[in-house]
């Protein structure tokens, strides 16, 4: 069955690498990426799939896939290389927006590529994606961890993601919470639906080591002090609201965007 393009509507044909190759390419020598077991954590439940880093999903244009998309990848590998090896960076607030963009088109892929008939990400938040190229910055906030490396153990995981539906409970708008691990560096991103006047209060960095990633502020500065052993990041997979919630106009547009 042809599908459609996910970002822009036309019509579905070309081969989307779900990790892009020059991340492949630049993989740490600890991992073995012939190892066929990798974990794929997928909305509630555990997914293998053999080679992740081969996989590729046909859900997107080749106009978008040559286009924006690739553009994207040309403009995060330059720090987002370095951020992965632990390396010592500052980021700009364009570079925050590039970022926070990859990983949130990237989780999409992941999305498409492993369970397309029961997406977590609703398909509005793919046009807001492409009409926008950025995360709301009213709805949705995103925090980076530093996950510990290997010690003893050779097999770490190194590619991980997972989407969870976060249900309305009383006075609790609904959304996701996603998650993405690509090796020492973890993603969250939290989106609720609220409505008009309604702004998800942004994170702040904290002494456990959570940085925040979005919405961008003037400097980012990686790595934090503290790093996350594995198994206290897979906590925060279960780990959801209360979110804080203001109402009121947003106060800034520093992007000089409009703040849907
Ligand atoms: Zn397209």
């Amino acid at each position: 069955m042809a599908h459609l393009c996910v970002y822009c509507g036309s019509r579905a044909n070309s081969d989307e690498h779900v990790v892009p190759q020059w991340l492949t390419a630049e993989m740490p020598p600890w991992y073995d990426l012939n190892d066929s077991q990798r974990t794929i954590l997928a909305s509630g439940k555990m997914r293998w799939i053999s080679h992740p880093f081969g996989t590729t999903t046909v859900r997107v244009c080749a106009r978008c896939n040559s286009g924006w998309m690739s553009d994207l990848e040309g403009q995060v590998k330059d720090f987002l290389l370095p951020m992965l090896f632990g390396m010592k960076e500052s980021l700009t607030r364009t570079e925050q927006q590039i970022l926070a963009t990859w990983v949130w088109k990237t989780l999409m892929m992941f999305e498409q590529a492993t369970h397309p008939a029961q997406p977590v990400i609703p398909a509005h938040h793919y046009t807001y994606l492409y009409q926008h190229r950025r995360p709301s910055l009213r709805r949705t906030m995103m925090r980076l961890v530093r996950v510990a490396p290997p010690q003893k153990e050779r097999r770490e995981v190194s590619l991980a993601f997972r989407t969870t539906p976060i249900a309305t409970e009383g006075a609790e708008p609904a959304g996701y919470i996603a998650h993405l691990r690509l090796f020492h560096l973890g993603f969250q991103i939290v989106s609720l639906d609220l409505p008009d006047g309604h702004t998800l209060a942004p994170p702040d960095d904290d002494e456990s080591g959570l940085v925040a990633l979005w919405p961008p502020r003037d400097t980012l500065t990686w790595p934090p002090k503290q790093a996350f052993p594995t198994n206290v990041w897979e906590s925060l997979y279960t780990a959801t609201g209360p979110f804080e919630i203001s109402s009121g106009p947003i106060d800034s547009d520093e992007l000089g965007q409009n703040v849907p």
